[in-house]
């Protein structure tokens, strides 16, 4: 397990959270307008007060989504 301190749940803001990846069909986000061949993997967690599942990318991979994105704007300038 990967303990990623600084996440807490979306839905009730406890910190004990459990990390994984959901299912092959729903763990990729591709961004809209943006060319990217396998878009980026996101990775899960459930909350162990709550049940709540959430998603989010890693930060090596937002810091590529957003140097993509600027790239992007940068150019529409
Ligand atoms: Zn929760």
């Amino acid at each position: 397990m990967i303990i990623d301190t600084d996440k807490c749940c979306t839905a009730c803001g406890s910190e004990r959270l459990v990390f994984g990846y959901t299912g092959n069909s729903s763990n990729v986000f591709v961004p809209s307008n943006i060319f990217i061949v396998y878009g980026f993997r996101t990775r899960s967690f459930v909350c162990l007060d709550c049940g709540h599942v959430g998603q989010f990318i890693s930060k090596e991979k937002l810091e590529k989504l957003r140097s993509r994105i600027g790239e992007r704007e940068e150019l529409e300038e």
